[in-house]
Order: C-alpha cells, then structure tokens, then sequence
C-alpha cells in the first residue's frame, strides 16, 4: 500500500485556529471587553418560514406508509430541479432538467467534478479566493497556477493570453473579496477559455447577493458559455442552508461528455440528498420563500452598507459590500493583515479575517463580514470611525 503523498504536499491552514487562539486569550486577560465578530463566514439567521413548513410536512411524510420515500435519484428529484429550471429562466437562461444536478453543496461538487479531468491537466485560480479549489487540486496532484487580483485589477483578474490554462476557477461575487464581474469581464474570460480549450469551473455561491440587475447571476448568461462552463450553486448562503445542506451543479450537455460523466460519477458515488432537504430547498423558489430570503439577504446587505460606508467616511480603501456580505479592505497605515488584526482586536474589541489567510495577494488586506447582528455592526463600526476617521 502506497499512501496518496500529494496529501503532504498541503500547506496547512492555520487562519482560523490562530484567530480563535488570540480571541479566547484576549477575552480571558479582558473579561468585561465586548467582542464584536465581524469575521464570521457563516449565516447568523435562521431558516424561514416556508422552508420550516415543508421541512415538517416532509418529515409527516416520511412516517405515512403510504408518502413514505427511500432512495431517490442520484441527481435530485424533479420537482427541485423545475424549480431551479424555472430560477435560471428567471434570469434568462434557458436549462434542460437533465442539465441540472441536485448536491449537498457547492463545496462537495466543486471537489469531486475533478474526477472528470485529467491529472496533467493545468489549473488557473485566482489569489486570493476561497482555499478549496487549490486544495482540492493539490490533492490529485495537478499544478495550480494563480491569477493576481490586486488593487489595481479592483480584485478582478483578467485572463493573461501569455499564460496557458486548462481549468478555470472563477468565483463572481468572490470570497473573500465579494468584487464581482461585469458581462464584459466575463465575457473576456469565455472567449479565453475557448480559445485554450479549456473549462471555466464558475462558482456562484453568491449570486443572491447581487443588487445590480445589470451584472450577470449565472456565467450561463454569457454567450457561448454553455461550451465552456460548469457551474456550482448552493442555498448555503443565499438561504442559510450551511447546516441543512443543499446546492446544485449546471453541466450543459453542449460540453458534449462531461454532462453524461457527472450523472456517471453521481450515479456511482453518491446517492442523492435526503427527500425532506430537497423539499426544503424546493420551497426556497416558490413566490413565499423567494420573498423571505430576500428578507434575510437584505438585513445582511444593510449591515455591509453599515461597514462600507464607514470605511468610506474614514478614508479607508475597500471594495465589495454591494453585491456581496463581505468586505474586503486596505489595512490603513500599510499594517500587515495580522498587524491589523492585533490592532482591531486589542483597540477596538473587533474581530475579523487577515486577508493574507486567502493567498499571497491578500497580504496588507482584511476581510469583515455583514453575518453579524445589526446592533453589533453599528457598535463597531462606532468604535472603528473614533479610531480611524482623520
Ligand atoms: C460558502 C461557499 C460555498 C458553499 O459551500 P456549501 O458546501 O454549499 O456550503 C461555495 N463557494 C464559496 C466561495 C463559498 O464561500
């Protein structure tokens, strides 16, 4: 037996450990500080009302003999899947039901869709992002390759024709930095992706978060995309979904192959999402839930209004916030990320996320979050405009 050595070839990740070591030492030494976390990464509401309800009539279902349901599809129920049909043809792109792949989550599909390609096989991500698509990479071995998002760029790379990529990974609104393209941005991407042969892998977790009709939802609203692009979409942040899991992948069957791989593999690995989940996730596109999570998403885009519009009146350097719960900003007086956090956290009792923990390129920046409550956004975002405003 040979173990898998490309496991040790991870860098380990020790962000979130050591942010959570220096709270707990500074709350211990400070027992009457009033922390405010503005650095969570996850939900904070609960789950609304017409997702509770189908919750319980699917649980009432599962204990009648005769509504009672065992294994479903692999790929989702069609029931779910219309629904997220007519979601996408609510913003113009047109998908057939065999297209549409129901999941636990974007963070599962976006790992095991690497079980469609090639070992050799060049993947370009962009630094900073999200850890999981360079870890996932790294773990089948393949050669990562970064795309600098820096001030300059607004934290939105441009395709560099130089370089010779033949996995994309695009996440639009990002994490940590919640810029978010342009049609023309990404069209620019499409036609680099074709021209090299390769697959966009387009991660559209916040796609709810978007305020400006104008920007694009779905990379699938981009021409020619559906020759080049998968796409991973999850309710975990658009309706709170992180602990009851569910998400869905868009493989167009223009991609020749690959649609009837992923039902393969699907069909082989796993065994679908649990019914009452999917009756959950169902009632998150009728009129009532669409309404609700809008609520929810709109209390989260107040308090990032809140903490842009402070970093604004203080001068500081930021972008995200508008399409996004994340803000991502310039560590005032050129501080290193971890400098900035001592500060924060020690001045001011707030904590948030080095942005140098998402890549090289985040050094110097910082990442805060709307997922907090409103009261608490405000108190800090007080103390920060004492501190910083000039
Ligand atoms: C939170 C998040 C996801 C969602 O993952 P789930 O497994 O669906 O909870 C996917 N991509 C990014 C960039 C995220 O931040």
């Amino acid at each position: 037996m040979k173990i898998n050595e490309n496991y040790s070839k991870l860098e380990q990740s020790y962000l979130f450990s050591t942010i959570a070591k220096k709270v707990n030492e500074f709350a211990q030494n400070n027992p009457d500080a009033k922390i405010i976390r503005l650095g969570i990464g996850d939900v904070t509401l609960p789950l609304c009302n017409a997702v509770i309800q189908a919750l319980h009539n699917a649980v009432d279902e599962m204990g009648q003999q005769a509504t009672f349901r065992g294994y479903g599809p692999e790929q989702g129920y069609d029931f779910l899947r219309e629904s997220v049909k007519n979601y996408y043809k609510s913003h113009g792109v047109d998908l057939e039901l065999d297209e549409i792949f129901i999941s636990d989550g974007a963070k599962s599909d976006l790992g095991n869709i690497l079980d469609l390609f090639d070992k050799e096989n060049v993947v370009l991500v962009p630094d900073p992002v999200y850890p999981v698509y360079v870890d996932t990479n790294i773990m089948a071995g393949r050669k990562v390759l970064f795309a600098n998002a820096n001030k300059e760029n607004g934290f939105l790379p441009m395709p560099d024709k130089a370089v010779k990529a033949d996995i994309i990974y695009i996440c639009s609104p990002n994490n940590p930095t919640g810029a978010a393209y342009n049609k023309e941005q990404l069209s620019e991407w499409v036609k680099y992706a074709k021209e090299q042969n390769a697959i966009i892998l387009y991660d559209a977790a916040y796609e709810c978060f978007i305020s400006d009709n104008s920007l694009p939802r779905s990379i699938f609203e981009i021409e020619g995309a559906n020759d080049c692009a998968i796409e991973f979409c999850s309710l975990s942040k658009t309706a709170g979904f992180t602990g009851t899991r569910c998400g869905y992948t868009i493989v167009p069957k223009s991609l020749g192959k690959l649609n009837q791989m992923w039902l393969r593999r699907q069909t082989t690995k796993f065994n679908g999402v649990p019914y009452i989940v999917q009756r959950a996730a169902a009632a998150v596109f009728t009129e009532e839930g669409q309404k609700e999570i809008r609520e929810n998403i709109n209390y989260y885009k107040e308090n990032a209004k809140i903490i842009s519009d402070t970093l604004e009146k203080c001068n500081i350097w930021h972008v995200g916030g508008k399409h996004s719960p994340y803000i991502w900003l310039k560590c005032p007086n050129n501080m290193t990320s971890w400098e900035f956090f001592d500060e924060l956290l020690n001045k001011l009792q707030i904590v948030g996320t080095p942005g140098s923990g998402f890549g090289q390129n985040g050094e110097g920046f910082f990442r805060l979050t709307s997922f907090g409550s409103k009261e608490n956004t405000i108190e800090a975002m007080k103390r920060f405009e004492k501190a910083y405003m000039k």
